[in-house]
């Protein structure tokens, strides 16, 4: 039997390469979005994997959309925990919402999928968890507190998961990608993403295949003895 997997914002950017290539790596696949329903039409049509509308930051919702993917599709056996969002500004000038949104998507995003997933990972004796970070969660970002402390609590979260998953087949591991070009990316003014590109060691920007094929390979059944890691797929970039 196929694994069933699911790709939270798998419609677009890295999830959608990571979508596309579990459906390669020979899983039965199942993109998650919030609500870009042309972009999830036409990915639709064009990879023929069903795309289901939830925001990964709602509990209930997240709950209930993970339930309707069991029931319609099967148990869920790999989660890529890849939706996230931007919204930059320095500290005096962030809103609370802005703080909020980005740890309720981004991290609180991690908890709600691994509550629907998890249990019958561990029941069953087999899962893959694959949490997307980021170098910025790394390294720190100007103007990116919640960004960084989001993507910085993913590593956490998957250390403590991984150790809870370990003796029952579940693995847990986190990516986190440097500079991809991405429609996140195309929002940085090209002058900062000029300084940007100046700092990473291979002169470019990565691509959203680039961590699909890392996201696939932590997917597989050879990657089993690999869990609590990050790992780094940046160019070269904060080599620690
Ligand atoms: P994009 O902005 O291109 O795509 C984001 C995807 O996430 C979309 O499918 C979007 O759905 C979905 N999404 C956003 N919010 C929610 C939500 N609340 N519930 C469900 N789905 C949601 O992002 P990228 O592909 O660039 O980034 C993917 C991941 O990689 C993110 O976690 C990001 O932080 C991380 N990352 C990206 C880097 C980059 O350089 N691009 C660098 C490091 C990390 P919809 O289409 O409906 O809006």
């Amino acid at each position: 039997m196929a694994r069933v997997a699911i790709v939270t914002g798998g419609t677009r950017g890295i999830g959608e390469a990571i979508s596309i290539a579990l459906k390669a790596q020979g899983c039965t696949v199942v993109a998650n979005y919030a609500g870009n329903e042309a972009k999830a039409r036409a990915f639709t049509e064009a990879t023929g994997i069903p795309a289901y509308c939830w925001d990964v930051g709602d509990h209930e919702a997240t709950q209930a959309g993970c339930a309707r993917v069991e029931a319609e599709v099967g148990p869920i056996d790999v989660v890529v925990n890849n939706a996230g969002v931007t919204r930059d500004g320095t500290l005096h000038k962030m809103s609370f919402e802005d703080w909020n949104d980005v740890m309720r998507i981004n991290l609180g995003g991690c908890f709600n999928m691994a509550k629907a997933a998890f249990p019958g990972m561990r029941e069953r004796g087999w899962g893959r968890i694959i949490n997307i970070g980021s170098v910025n969660g790394q390294s720190g970002q100007y103007g990116q507190v919640n960004y960084a402390a989001a993507k910085s609590g993913i590593h956490g979260f998957t250390k403590a998961l991984a150790q809870e998953g370990a003796k029952f087949g579940v693995t847990v591991n986190a990516i986190a990608p440097g500079y991809i070009d991405t429609d996140m990316v195309a929002a940085v003014p090209a002058s900062v993403l000029e300084k940007i590109i100046a700092k990473i060691p291979v002169g470019r920007l990565g691509h959203a295949d680039e961590i699909a094929r890392g996201a696939a390979f932590l997917a597989s059944e050879e990657a089993g003895f690999i869990t609590g890691s990050t790992v780094s797929i940046n160019g070269g970039q904060h080599m620690y």
